[in-house]
């Protein structure tokens, strides 16, 4: 039969796209894939999600059905499509509905994303009105998230509110073909924002063209501050020492490695040695840091990333900074978040000048302001497979999807890297990484982050989540702000939290065994914990076994100075501390040394900890000679660094003491023995890569055979990995490999960090799931 014998049948169907669908030109691709295929109908907002009305031949109705997701916008990410067949209406045409949006909304925001590629090519095009225009978007590409007030996101509740589109851009904006439809920030040099440059005393420093200006500065050696989507970076010139050395010191910041901006994927080749997938991660419109390998002679200054094998590298993802490598005197800058230690990012100007008078020495400014600061985000690929260690700018507000639902809660994260959690129904929105809570600065972006997220979302908590430990700030506030509003409040151990997060991101309900490796958390025996081998539930844990405890001489001194974990590990694994040996080692005086001895045998300052960070810290103390840390985890990043190239060999022994399942008495993972063959290295003149290589294989056994234990116990054979120490790719690679070995199904964390900027995500699945009640 032929089509003409046929009579056509014309469907109409109705279709409610879920997921992020809004600012992202998903409109205009309906429209267009609507014409295309010759359907009337409609498109407009719905109040949870987009609603597409198409109606024509049915083959034509099933043809669009099928590229709507096919070919979606390279922004837009659809998680449903529920489709029912409507009545036919015969009307011609199809037309997009601009909608009032009523009640709760599912539609969010989008993430920040790079430049696309169109944009750029019309940036560096002479012949184009855009031509330099260091502000240029589409629907495909330009900030979000951080130029946005509240939701709806459209025009009026960003700030591009204040610039009024010229007639040009006027005219893209209002029409349905063209990639700036409904573009909110679409702007132009007639129009839009405008930058200019600085003095460090703020000073105006007349320029024709303040990107050139600035350009001038950077090669020169000079810092400045740019400013850019989610707050102020700094900027120097990345193979310039005494620059970067001079950045440092103004900034106060001595050791810890500075993320390097260069051109373009064939730029960071010929920095970094990249594996494909870290290759796809570089040009993400995300636009992560990635920390890769770095290469021999790679022309990057020392001062950069001292004492570690990789290097945080990442690519452009605003015009203005495109406009930068666009002069090919410009091959790779520093380009760190602008602040002091772990302060929030500035994203003022006036703020920003105050704040960054006495670091920058010129300033490029502009009048676009940033609603919302957001750091640039940290990935890495651990053991094959992309992993978020800073989860920022790109990424927020995008949901996480929970696999039980959650009544209206907040999770508060921990103390260090926060991150809080807002979370309804099935998703979890994370906030931007907001750094350390230790102080009212940190405390302040807390509650400016929350307050916009909980518009942004519009979910009112009716339970707050917070850490076990009580002296947290975020322990404290959150008991504070539940009373004040009458919330419930839900308290969740930290080693717990990271495992529930683990099984949440794999939709698991437990019971598996965790591993929750990591530095510090509060223990429910009021101990610090973090070589923890649990048994998890979502709701619920027991600990199955734990690193031996060891005492942590000077307390919080022991993780800045982490020759005090170094003494501590080595006294309990029964050495002489005070043999000349010892001192040595550890670079200790006499004097020094009885002091922390006193402290270990009377028990005071010296609380007991079975963390498995503080293990790192302690052997890199001794194999390094590492006294004193300038950031967190340094040591232990350095030790990973030092084994980096060496093949896999015996580890050093663990032992298991102890335990008993059946009275849920926890098994202890002895690392004395593992010390002692340690030592016995040092004094055979052992290569201290293959120390480091055969700690790590130590380690990794250890807890593969504690895992083995804790089947026989329970019959269990699934394992989540989490914790900071997971960030450790070679860890994270031994403890995959044995677990395999021995038949275990083994999960990690991919899209959530398995640090503490991933505590909230765990701490929500915990309380959605003890509110609920357990599964019988
Ligand atoms: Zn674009
Ligand atoms: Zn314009």
């Amino acid at each position: 039969m032929t089509e003409e014998t046929q009579p056509i049948r014309v469907l109409r169907a109705a279709l409610l796209v879920r997921g992020v669908v809004q600012g992202v030109g998903f409109r205009p691709f309906v429209y267009r894939l609507a014409l295309e295929e010759g359907l009337a109908g409609f498109i407009g907002n719905d109040t949870d999600g987009v609603t597409i009305e198409v109606e024509g031949p049915v083959d034509r109705v099933e043809a669009f059905h099928a590229r709507l997701r096919a070919e979606a916008p390279p922004l837009a990410r659809i998680d449903s499509v529920v489709a029912r067949e409507a009545a036919a209406t015969e009307e011609k045409g199809f037309r997009i509905v601009v909608s009032e949006v009523l009640g709760r909304v599912n539609t969010g925001i989008p993430a920040d994303a790079a430049t696309c590629l169109e944009c750029l090519h019309e940036l560096l095009d002479p012949a184009d009105r855009r031509y330099r225009y260091p502000f240029l978007n589409c629907t495909n590409c330009g900030p979000r998230f951080t130029i946005t007030r509240r939701i709806p996101y459209d025009r009026p509740q960003t700030s591009m509110a204040q610039f009024k589109m010229c007639a040009a851009c006027q005219a893209e904006y209002d029409d349905p073909l063209n990639r700036r439809f409904h573009a909110q920030p679409n702007a132009c040099w007639e129009c839009g924002p405008r930058v200019w440059l600085v003095g460090a005393n703020g000073e105006a420093i007349a320029a024709d063209d303040a990107v050139a200006g600035s350009i001038e500065r950077l090669v020169a050696g000079q810092i400045v501050a740019i400013k850019g989507i989610g707050g102020f970076h700094l900027s120097v010139d990345a193979a310039n020492n005494a620059a970067v050395m001079r950045l440092r010191e103004r900034k106060r910041r001595y050791g810890k490695p500075l993320a390097v901006m260069v051109r373009d994927v064939e730029a960071a080749r010929a920095i970094c040695t990249l594996t494909e997938t870290e290759e796809a991660l570089l040009i993400t419109s995300a636009r992560p840091i990635v920390l890769a390998r770095k290469k021999d002679g790679y022309g990057i200054a020392e001062g950069v990333a001292p004492g570690i094998p990789w290097l945080g590298v990442y690519l452009p993802y605003a015009p203005l900074q495109h406009l930068l490598f666009a002069d090919p005197r410009v091959q790779a800058l520093v380009m760190t978040s602008a602040n002091l230690s772990e302060e929030p990012i500035a994203i003022d100007n006036d703020e920003a000048q105050s704040r960054l008078g006495a670091i920058a020495d010129a300033f490029l400014m502009h009048d676009r302001e940033i609603l919302q600061r957001c750091d640039d985000s940290v990935m890495a690929v651990v053991d094959g497979a992309p992993q978020l260690i800073r989860r920022a700018r790109g990424f927020v507000p995008l949901g996480v999807e929970l696999p039980l639902d959650a009544p209206p809660l907040l999770a508060v994260g921990g103390h260090l890297k926060n991150v809080f959690a807002l979370a309804q129904g099935r998703y979890i929105y994370q906030s931007q990484h907001l750094g350390d809570l230790e102080n009212l600065t940190g405390l302040e972006f807390f509650r400016e982050s929350l307050d916009h997220l909980m518009r942004t979302f519009e979910i009112e908590p009716e339970t707050v989540v917070h850490d076990l430990h009580p002296g947290y700030l975020s322990t404290q506030w959150a008991g504070e702000w539940a009373r004040e509003r009458g919330l419930g409040l839900i308290a969740v151990q930290h080693h717990h939290a990271h495992v529930a997060g683990c099984m949440a991101e794999h939709g698991l309900e437990g019971p598996v065994i965790g591993l929750s490796l990591d530095g510090t958390g509060y223990g429910s025996d009021g101990r610090i914990w973090g070589g923890e081998v649990l048994i998890c539930r979502m709701e619920s844990f027991e600990r199955f076994a734990h690193l031996e405890y060891v005492p942590m001489p000077g307390g919080e001194a022991a993780i800045r100075e982490p020759w005090r974990m170094a003494m501590g590990h080595l006294h309990a694994a029964g050495f002489d501390v005070e043999s000349s040996e010892m001192l040595s080692l550890l670079g200790a005086s006499k004097q020094e040394t009885r002091v922390l001895l006193r402290m270990m045998e009377r028990g005071v300052n010296a609380p007991l900890t079975s963390s498995l960070g503080r293990l790192f810290d302690a052997a890199a103390a001794v194999v390094l000679g590492r006294r004193v840390v300038d950031y967190e985890a340094q040591a232990a990043i350095e030790l990973e660094g030092l084994a980096v190239d060496e093949a896999d060999e015996a580890g050093y022994a663990i032992e298991m003491l102890g335990g008993d399942w059946a009275a849920r008495e926890p098994m202890k993972i002895s690392v004395a023995p593992l010390w002692r063959e340690l030592i016995e290295d040092l004094r055979a003149g052992v290569s201290k890569a293959r120390i480091a290589g055969r700690f790590h294989a130590g380690v990794a056994a250890g807890f593969v055979r504690a895992a083995v234990l804790a089947r026989s116990a329970t019959g269990l054979s699934m394992v989540a990995l989490s914790g900071g120490c997971m960030h450790n790719r070679r860890l994270a690679r031994l403890l995959r490999d044995g677990l395999e070995t021995e038949g275990f199904q083994v999960f990690q964390h991919r899209n959530v960090s398995p640090g503490d900027g991933g505590l909230s995500y765990g701490q929500v699945a915990v309380a959605a799931a003890r509110i609920r009640g357990p599964i019988q």
